[in-house]
Order: structure tokens, then sequence, then C-alpha cells
């Protein structure tokens, strides 16, 4: 199972989901949502090589935190992950819309500074102005682009952009976003929750429930769920492997 973007620091008991995801061995990707959350973040993935944390600053939090750049700068060189950055368009964040596209440029600025890293990146009602950015700053890193709801020329554009995508339960849950699905190239497509923000069954999704987008996954692509999930482990294992010799140089510069 592949949870590629969940935030296991904000569940109300994040070191027992956290020892789920150890035990079942999901390989996550734990987003933050602001830089000061980085060290205790991380905390949570001691002994658990598969939990993977991303150091973020979301786009809702971007203009009150944008002071936190400063330590995003610093823990940058730890990490080959960064997320959940991007931006947001939603009318309640269109007054320091400036704010959070200075942000997330300085982020973009700072991964291509740093080599590339993998980057989880949330783009509500702003997947131009994010593809855009992404554009303008090409030696970022790859881009997973994470719950995309954008319109279909705008999956098109990200898919021949050369984005990735993690795709979640909410996301199969209607005709649109599996139409937007089939846009996608299946070999970068992984999963994700977005837990605790989405809800399975009345309840915050855990990772575990990842297993039922693999199931809609494999509706969508009229394969069997033992396809998906071979396609999706193979996804997974070609996106790291880019990306080893930066991992090396992180490692050098934290050891
Ligand atoms: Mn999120």
């Amino acid at each position: 199972m592949i949870d590629f973007h969940c935030h296991l620091d904000l569940f109300p008991d994040p070191r027992a989901v956290a020892a789920e995801c150890r035990a079942l061995g999901i390989e996550t990707l734990s987003v933050t949502t602001t830089p000061s959350a980085w060290r205790g973040t991380t905390a949570l993935a001691v002994g658990a090589p598969r939990i993977r944390t991303a150091l973020g600053l979301h786009p809702q939090l971007a203009f009150e935190r944008r002071s936190e750049l400063r330590l995003f700068d610093q823990f940058l060189p730890e990490t080959m992950f960064v997320g959940e950055i991007g931006l947001d368009g939603s009318p309640k964040y269109q007054a320091p819309w400036t704010h959070q596209v200075e942000v997330f440029q300085h982020i973009l600025c700072a991964c291509e500074d740093a080599g590339g890293r993998i980057l989880s990146v949330h783009s509500r009602r702003a997947a131009t102005p994010v593809l855009d950015a992404l554009a303008a700053a090409p030696g970022t890193g790859t881009a997973i682009l994470h719950w995309f709801s954008g319109t279909q020329s705008e999956v098109t554009r990200a898919a021949s952009d050369g984005h990735w995508f993690s795709i979640n339960a909410a996301m199969l849950a209607h005709a649109r976003g599996r139409q937007l699905i089939t846009r996608m190239p299946p070999d970068r497509v992984l999963t994700e929750t977005d837990g605790p923000f989405t809800l399975t069954q009345g309840r915050s999704t855990r990772p575990r429930d990842v297993a039922a987008t693999v199931v809609g996954l494999a509706e969508v692509w009229h394969v069997t769920v033992a396809d998906v999930a071979q396609r999706l482990s193979t996804n997974l294992a070609r996106l790291l492997s880019t990306t080893a010799g930066v991992i090396g140089d992180v490692r050098t510069q934290t050891t």
C-alpha cells in the first residue's frame, strides 16, 4: 500500500497512526503544513524507513507563517521530500494571494538550488498558476500534483509537462474526478488519503484506507487490483530511483 500524501502529525494520536503504517509496511509520505512541525513529525518516522517526512508550508497558511521560510531553508538539506506546498485559489485565500505566490516561488527556487526534490503540491482552484510556477522553475525536481481538481485541459497540460499525480478516494467518488484520472499517465500515478482531512465511513481516513483507492483505480483502468498494486509499486520505485544521486547528496550533508 502507498499513501503518498497524509498528515500523520495532525491525527489525534499521531504515534498510533505511524505505528500502524509501520506495522502494515505502508509506503507513506508524511507531509507537514509548517516548517515548525518538521522536527516533531520526523520523530514519528524514526526506525520506520517506509515513512518519509516532507517539509512543507501549506498555501492556506503561507500568509500567516511566511516568517517560517527561514526555517524551511534551514531544514531543506535534511530531506528529499517537500510538501505540502502549492497555491489555493479559493475565495477565502484570495486576499493573501500575493504572499502565497511569493512563498511558493521561494520554495521552488530553494528546491532548484538544492538540486531538486520530490514535491507534493496542492493546486485547488489554482491549477494553471501552479503549472505556470512549476514551468518557470524547471530544476525543482518532480512535482506530484496531490488531489488534482483542475479542468480537463489543465490535467492534459500537467501530464504533458511531465508531472505526477496522487489520487485519493474523493477523486474517485464522482464522474468528473474519474474522467480526470483517465487523462493521467498510469506510469505517473500514486495513491494517497490526505488523512485526516478526508472521511471514510464517517471517520477520519487513515493511511490503511488507501486500499479502497486501489480498488477504485482498478475499475477506472479496467485492470485487476493486483495489476494496480504492481503498477503503483513500480511507479514508486522509479520515482525514488530517479533521485538516488540527490538523496546521496542529502545524506552527505546531514552526516
Ligand atoms: Mn493535504
